[in-house]
């Protein structure tokens, strides 16, 4: 059990973040909930986490501001009475254009949400794990951590760079209670991804047609990876099972970085 840690989650208010936690939460862990949306729909996460007994706090930042993760982290150690011992670095965005088109801010934007963001959370949490020697990392890479697809070079660019980050931090903790994994999912049906079959649906076929065609050109299981069983290794990687798990990721991809 998870009972009497801290977790944060950044981007847990949607997907697979708030998927993510939770898993967490049933597994008996406190939950820090970080990422933007209407208030009401904040309470109600913040209720259904409640409700299964732990404790359950809303810290409001933005990744991809060093000083603000940095604040919220510490908010959080306040709000909390704890430290946070696992951190969940999941909060990311996506935009798709060809390479010449793509716009720089776009591009900037996307390196500091997707990649960026880890660094700034790592950076702060890393201190009160190393005093109390235990300790969870877990970024949310991608598919696209390992290989490439058309128009998505800040996405694909930042995944990969979450991996490079993963393995540095793991061996920097490589003698401590501290690991640090990453997680690559392949297709999972969430706003984000929603949001790209809408934009095919509009240039081509239904949405449905082109839901299909997605899955198709890159997930030869043909089926969407379940936000639960992101969960499930989450909590598995949390577990004293994980302790010698370092620098490591693990594909959930339905074999689309097995072609
Ligand atoms: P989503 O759009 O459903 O959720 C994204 C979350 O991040 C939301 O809670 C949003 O409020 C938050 N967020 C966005 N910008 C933020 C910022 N600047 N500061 C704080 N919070 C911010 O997306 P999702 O599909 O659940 O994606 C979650 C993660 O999983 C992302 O890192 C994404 O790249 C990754 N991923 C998703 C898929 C997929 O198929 N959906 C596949 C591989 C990896």
């Amino acid at each position: 059990s998870l009972k009497g840690h801290l977790a944060l989650v950044t981007g847990s208010t949607s997907g697979i973040g708030l998927g993510i936690a939770t898993s967490l939460a049933d597994a008996g862990a406190n939950l820090a909930i970080n990422g933007f949306g209407p208030d009401e729909e904040i309470q109600k996460i913040l209720g259904s986490l409640r409700a299964k007994n732990v404790k359950a706090e809303f810290v409001s930042f933005d990744v991809s501001d060093a000083e603000k993760v940095e604040e919220g982290i510490k908010k959080a150690k306040e709000i909390f009475g704890q430290p946070v011992d696992i951190l969940v670095n999941n909060a990311g965005i996506q935009f798709t254009s060809p390479t010449e088109d793509f716009p720089v801010e776009k591009f900037d934007q996307i390196i500091k949400i997707n990649m960026s963001s880890n660094f700034y959370a790592i950076k702060a949490v890393l201190p009160d794990m190393k005093a109390q020697n235990w300790g969870r990392i877990i970024n949310i890479s991608s598919a696209h951590g390992k290989v490439a697809s058309a128009n998505k070079i800040a996405y694909v660019a930042a995944k990969h760079g979450v991996l490079g980050m993963t393995k540095v931090v793991a061996l920097e903790t490589a003698k401590t209670g501290i690991t640090c994994n990453a997680i690559c999912p392949g297709w999972v049906l969430t706003p984000l991804v929603e949001t790209q079959i809408r934009k095919r649906a509009a240039e081509n076929e239904t949405f449905e047609v082109e839901k299909k065609k997605l899955l198709e050109e890159k997930q030869p299981s043909g089926d969407f990876v379940k936000i639960e069983d992101l969960g499930a290794m989450v909590v598995f990687l949390c577990s004293e099972a994980g302790a010698n798990i370092r620098g490591s990721d693990f594909s959930m991809d339905g074999g689309w970085t097995a072609q």
